[in-house]
C-alpha cells in the first residue's frame, strides 16, 4: 500500500467522533433539560451564528420553539461538517493556504485537534508521550471560561463561535474512543517503524466496521432523520442519572479513559487488528458496547445541560 495512503488512514481527525445521530442525540436531551433562561440565552446565540441558516434544513418545524430546538441540535455536528467544507481550511497541514475569512467568524480553521485527548496507556511497556497540548479537555475548559465571562480577548472568544463547538465537545469526550490511544510494540509508525499510537483505535481493523473508532462512532445507530433522533433522546432520558452532576470535564474524560481501556479495547483474541488480520467482535462485545455507549450520550446530555444551566442564567 502506498505510505501517502497508509498515513491517510491512519489520521484521527477523518473520525467523525459519535456519528452525525449520536451528537444529535446529546444536543437534544441536553436541550430538553435546559432552564428557561439558559434556553433563551443558548437560543439567541445560536440564531446570531453566521452558519444558522444552513441549520434550518427542510425538516426544521415551523413552530418557533420547535425550530429553535431543531437549530440548537443541528449546530452540534457542525464542527465536524466544517472538516469537509471547501469555505474552511486544516491549519494543521503547512501546504494548504488559509481561505478567506467570511463574516461572523474568528477564521476558517477546521481545528481538527479540538475533537480529542487520547490519553496514551500500554499494555507491554511501549513508551508513550503526553497527550498534545491542544486538545479536547483544554478546549472545553476555554469555552467554559469564555461563557462565563472570564476569558476574553482571543479571536476564538466568542460565544456565538463557541456554543456550537462546547455541544460537540461534550459529545465526543463521552465517546471513550476519543479519550484514549493504545501504544503497542508490535504497532509501528510506517514512517519511522518505531512503536506508535493506534490513533484512539483507527489503527485497529474490525470485521464489519471500518475500525475499532469508527465501531465507537456508529454505537448509537446510523439512521439520521429527526423522527429517529426524537426517539433516541426519548430513550436515552431514562438513563445517565448516576453521575450526571459531576460537572467537571477532567473528571469525564478520566472515566472514558478507564472505560477504554477495560471495555473498547476488552474484545479478546479474536483477530489481532492488523489489516490482514481484523478482530471480529463477540455478541457480548457488541451489546455491552451499545448499552455504554447509551449511558455515555445519556450523561453527556445531562452533563452538558447542566454547565450551560450554571453559566447562561
Ligand atoms: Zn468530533
Amino acid at each position: 500500500m502506498c505510505r501517502l495512503l497508509l498515513i491517510a488512514l491512519f489520521v484521527p481527525a477523518l473520525a467523525p467522533a459519535w456519528n452525525h445521530v449520536g451528537h444529535k442525540a446529546v444536543a437534544g436531551l441536553a436541550y430538553d433539560l435546559l432552564t428557561p433562561a439558559a434556553r433563551s440565552r443558548v437560543d439567541a446565540l445560536i440564531a446570531r451564528h453566521p452558519d444558522y441558516q444552513r441549520w434550518l434544513t427542510v425538516e426544521a418545524p415551523k413552530e418557533p420553539g420547535a425550530r429553535a430546538r431543531h437549530a440548537f441540535i443541528q449546530s452540534s455536528y457542525w464542527p465536524d461538517t466544517i472538516k469537509v467544507d471547501l469555505r474552511f481550511y486544516d491549519e494543521s497541514r503547512r501546504e494548504e493556504p488559509a481561505t478567506p475569512t467570511l463574516p461572523g467568524f474568528p477564521d476558517m480553521k477546521r481545528r481538527t485537534n479540538w475533537h480529542y485527548i487520547n490519553i496514551a496507556f500500554s499494555a507491554d511497556g511501549t513508551p508513550f508521550p503526553p497527550p498534545p497540548p491542544v486538545n479536547a479537555l483544554t478546549q472545553i475548559n476555554m469555552i467554559l471560561g469564555v461563557l462565563e465571562g472570564k476569558i476574553t480577548g482571543t479571536s476564538e472568544a466568542d460565544p456565538i463561535y463557541l456554543l456550537p463547538w462546547l455541544l460537540h465537545l461534550v459529545g465526543d469526550v463521552h465517546n471513550p474512543m476519543h479519550c484514549t490511544s493504545r501504544w503497542k510494540k508490535d504497532q509501528v509508525d510506517p514512517r519511522t517503524g518505531t512503536p506508535w499510537s493506534d490513533l484512539g483505535g483507527n489503527g485497529v481493523s474490525v470485521v464489519g466496521s471500518f475500525n475499532l473508532h469508527a465501531f465507537w462512532d456508529d454505537a448509537l445507530g446510523i439512521t439520521d432523520t429527526p423522527g429517529f433522533v426524537n426517539g433516541l433522546v426519548q430513550f436515552l432520558s431514562a438513563k445517565g442519572k448516576e453521575g450526571s452532576t459531576v460537572l467537571e470535564p477532567q473528571t469525564w474524560i478520566t472515566e472514558g479513559a478507564r472505560f477504554a481501556e477495560t471495555v473498547c479495547y476488552n474484545y479478546g483474541s479474536n483477530g489481532t487488528g492488523t489489516r490482514e488480520n481484523p478482530v471480529t467482535f463477540s455478541q457480548e462485545y457488541t451489546q455491552r458496547a451499545r448499552e455504554l455507549a447509551r449511558e455515555r450520550a445519556a450523561l453527556a446530555g445531562r452533563r452538558l445541560a447542566g454547565v450551560l444551566n450554571s453559566r447562561l442564567h
